[in-house]
């Protein structure tokens, strides 16, 4: 299944429905069975938490369902509300190597292995979907800085956990999305550098594991503006999933909606407004996302 969040003119925000060829089939009637969250809500995603409640419900309802064109959809963050945004340092060899080359990408520090650095969080405002695009701030700290696009397989959490095994792993996972880690080139925290607002984009659908046959083998890659600028394979993570999943939970409970970006390959370059992202994943995908 191909799940998505999204605005439509006539239906207004926050529709979910499943993409069907060139069409989605609006379902946001199954969240009429969500029950009500009351205070305090609890960690993670309401809708991915009663995700094997609902999706048969969705597929019962496709039938019937409104049909809306993809392309007059604009698509949100399929997760609306992640405890959680882990990032993962550094995670391909190729770009490890650049970064300790180039000063414009390390400021002159000394880049360490993700053994060294653990994984990172980014704040869960950074998350938009690929038609809310990406906005570069003009205003001080951030003017005259290098912004950079990170093209990377994002994992989405179904069941939570602390602690899971690795061998456990990739049954904690329900899906898969293009994950967008922009980023601020300097010499603060990451965590600072990668959370400003739109700086993490998730889209353009979440696609169920099922529908993924080893996502430890996926080709993907980014262009701007039509110019080639990432690509690789998961294959040469050094942390793969299940080792991600592993590593992260050995800190903090996961919960259903967590996201886990798994690192970017060489090829990190800077973008600017006016540009144009197109990034592709083997089986997950592909989306534009605007720079503005
Ligand atoms: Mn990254």
């Amino acid at each position: 299944m191909r799940f998505v969040r999204f605005t439509h003119g006539t239906a207004g925000k926050d529709r979910i429905g499943i993409v069907q060829g060139d069409q989605i089939a609006d379902v946001t009637s199954v969240l009429d069975d969500l029950a009500p969250v009351g205070w305090p809500a609890p960690p993670g995603d309401a809708l991915i938490a009663a995700w094997d409640d609902l999706r048969p419900k969705m597929h019962a309802a496709v039938d019937g369902a409104p049909r809306v064109a993809l392309a007059d959809a604009r698509l949100a963050s399929p997760v609306a509300n992640p405890s959680k945004i882990i990032g993962a340092p550094v995670n391909y060899q190729k770009h490890l190597d650049e970064s300790r080359e180039s000063k414009e990408i390390n400021y002159g520090s000394h880049v360490r292995t993700i053994d060294e650095l653990g994984v990172f969080l980014k704040a869960n405002t950074s998350l938009v979907g690929a038609s809310d695009g990406v906005e570069i701030p003009t205003v001080e700290p951030w003017s005259g800085r290098r912004f950079d696009h990170e093209v990377e397989l994002a994992v989405i959490i179904g069941k939570g956990g602390h602690r899971i095994a690795r061998d456990r792993a990739m049954g904690h996972v329900m899906g898969y999305a293009i994950g967008l880690d922009m980023t601020v080139r300097g010499t603060e925290d990451r965590s600072f550098r990668k959370s400003l607002d739109s700086f993490t984009v998730l889209g353009p659908a979440l696609v169920t594991a099922d529908e993924i046959a080893d996502p430890g083998n996926l080709d993907f890659s980014i262009t701007v503006n039509g110019e080639p600028r990432q690509a690789s394979n998961t294959s040469m993570l050094v942390y793969d999933i299940p080792r991600l999943i592993e590593y992260a939970s050995s800190a903090y409970t996961l919960y259903p909606g967590d996201i886990i970006l798994t690192g970017t390959p060489e090829g990190v370059a800077p973008v600017q407004a006016g540009d144009v992202m197109h990034a592709w994943i083997d089986q997950v995908g592909e989306m534009d996302v605007a720079v503005r």
